[in-house]
């Protein structure tokens, strides 16, 4: 479903991604952790091209991120046909992200009707549908700040999903929530795993990534130091950075 090649990024003078190389077979779940500064949110981002690779290549669900291939040529693709591919990938933002202007019921329609021109009667149903499934069925009418932060993060999830992603990135999905709201979001996330999501995980949840993870990838200093399952990453890393960042998040 998603294959990263040799990717490459530069900040100005600064590589934030320094040849990374990452497969992610559909209906599997990889946890990515390092630690704060390693490329993990630029490694997410330049798979939905919110940041252009400087070199390297990136496909989902076989399709070139920004880029077509005629021949043996690459061009780039325009600004409407990114945004096209880009909502075949959901993202989960650390903050939410929700309109504040917008209710919940809204916010979930929002791209559906504007980006995938769906009927807005479709679109309301399948944003009901997604508001039972995360638990949130009787707050469709409420605006973002009268929510909690993991009732907006599970909103979130349901916006994100009502695109019918191929693909589900979360960026530190629970970082900005109160210990006792975390639940409640993994378990969602844990949900969408057992029906077979696609997902990139980000998270420092170790525990998570121990139940849920098929893969977890440890990066630091914008390289894949170690991948591979739970067990092996988490219980029997190789390499010293990785036990050192393990034994500073347990
Ligand atoms: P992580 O998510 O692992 O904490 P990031 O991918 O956010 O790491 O950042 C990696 C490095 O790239 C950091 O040093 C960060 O300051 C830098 N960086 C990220 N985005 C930008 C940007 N838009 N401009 C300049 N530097 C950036
Ligand atoms: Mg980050």
């Amino acid at each position: 479903m998603v294959d990263v090649r040799g990717v490459r990024k530069s900040f100005g003078t600064t590589e934030v991604l320094r040849g990374i190389d990452l497969a992610v077979r559909a209906g599997e779940v990889t946890v990515v952790l390092g630690p704060s500064g390693s490329g993990k949110s630029t490694l997410l981002r330049t798979i939905n091209h919110l940041e252009k690779v400087d070199s390297g290549w990136i496909s989902v669900d076989g399709a070139l991120v920004g880029y077509r291939r005629s021949g043996n040529k690459l061009y780039e693709l325009r600004e409407r046909e990114v945004l096209r591919q880009r909502t075949r990938i959901g993202f989960v933002f650390q903050n939410f992200n929700l309109f504040p202007h917008l209710t919940v019921l809204d916010n979930i329609i929002e791209a559906p009707v504007s980006a995938l021109r769906k009927p807005r009667k479709e679109a309301v149903e399948a944003a009901k549908a997604l508001l039972e499934k995360v638990g949130l069925a009787d707050r469709a009418d409420s605006y973002p700040k009268q929510l909690s932060g993991g009732q907006q993060q599970r909103v979130a999830i349901a916006r994100a999903l009502a695109l019918e992603p191929k693909l589900l990135l979360f960026d530190e999905p629970t970082s900005a929530l109160d210990p006792e709201l975390v639940g409640e979001v993994l378990d969602v996330i844990k949900g969408l795993a057992r029906q077979g999501t696609t997902m990139i995980v980000v998270t420092h949840e170790i525990g998570f990534a121990r139940e849920v993870a098929d893969t977890v990838v440890f990066m630091d200093a914008g390289r894949i130091v170690e991948q591979g399952t739970p067990e092996a990453v988490l219980d029997h890393p190789a390499h010293e950075r990785t036990r050192a960042f393990l034994s500073k998040v347990l």
